[in-house]
């Protein structure tokens, strides 16, 4: 077991890429509080697994893009866990429509939950972080944000403004014993692809050199990696996970 005795969130844990990642750093021996947003169901789910392992978890409901509410969220998480180690800013939406047709209310939607929310949660998470001279931030970004796409400008530019969050946080940080990264994901078999009409889906499958989309677990191992000591040496990455889609 590689993450005996640490503790972590995970944002956006209750369905697909949180939840895989909440239940790897558990499977691992981290005690993991499962953020989500309305979902209670699902969350309550992840953490009956977590529970399972022999693990501490908590139930962290908080819009991540609402400052009090996520600061309100990291007070109860610091109160059940004493400290955190591990934060995963995964929490994400996506409200596409092409730029003419963007209105305001999608822009500030996305960019308040994926941008925003990053920002929020490492905000409320960092200085104890710093205090402890331990820290591991792990940022899920996209390849989206690296290539950019046709109807998701405001995703896209979400993505790619976390990736830079990441590398300067990672030079700030780097001397404090935190380490900051990024895994930007292809395509993965979660509920926001499954929502991509089928044709465009197959289209989508012909640019992927491996033929497939990822699986939430694959993604959910490089986290792993990342917050272990395995990963003790890596900051400022940007780990591509796209199945060669991007290369
Ligand atoms: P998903 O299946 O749609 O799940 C989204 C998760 O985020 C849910 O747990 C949801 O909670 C939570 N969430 C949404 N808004 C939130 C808010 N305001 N505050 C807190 N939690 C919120 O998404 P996914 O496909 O697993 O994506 C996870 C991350 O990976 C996102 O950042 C996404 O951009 C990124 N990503 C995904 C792919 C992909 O192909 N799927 C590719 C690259 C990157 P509720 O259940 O309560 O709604």
């Amino acid at each position: 077991m590689k993450l005996t005795g640490r503790t972590a969130l995970v944002t956006g844990a209750s369905r697909g890429i949180g939840r895989a990642i909440a239940i790897g750093l558990a499977e691992e021996g981290a005690d993991v509080a499962v953020n989500y947003v309305s979902n209670e169901v699902a969350a309550q789910e992840v953490f009956d697994q977590i529970a399972k392992l022999g693990r501490r978890g908590v139930l962290a409901r908080a819009d991540v893009g609402d400052y009090p509410d996520t600061y309100r969220m990291a007070q109860q998480v610091l109160k059940e866990f004493g400290h955190l180690d591990i934060l995963v800013n995964n929490a994400g939406v996506n409200d596409d429509k092409t730029f003419v047709k963007m209105d305001h209310a999608a822009w500030r939607k996305v960019l308040s939950v994926n941008l925003d929310g990053v920002f929020n949660c490492t905000k409320v998470f960092v200085e104890q972080m710093i205090g402890r001279q331990f820290g591991r931030v792990v940022n899920i970004t996209s390849v989206i944000g690296q290539i950019g796409n046709f109807g998701q400008a405001n995703y896209a530019a979400s993505k790619a403004g976390v990736a830079a969050f990441t590398k300067s946080l990672a030079k700030e940080l780097a001397g404090k014993g935190i380490t900051v990264n990024a895994i930007a994901p292809g395509f993965v078999e979660t509920d926001m692809v499954m929502a991509i009409p089928e044709k465009v889906q197959a289209r989508l499958l012909q640019q992927i050199p491996l033929g497939r989309f990822a699986r939430a677990e694959e993604v959910a191992r490089a986290v792993v990696y990342i917050v272990s000591a395995d990963g003790d040496y890596i900051t400022g990455a940007e780990l591509s996970i796209n199945g060669g889609l991007l290369m």
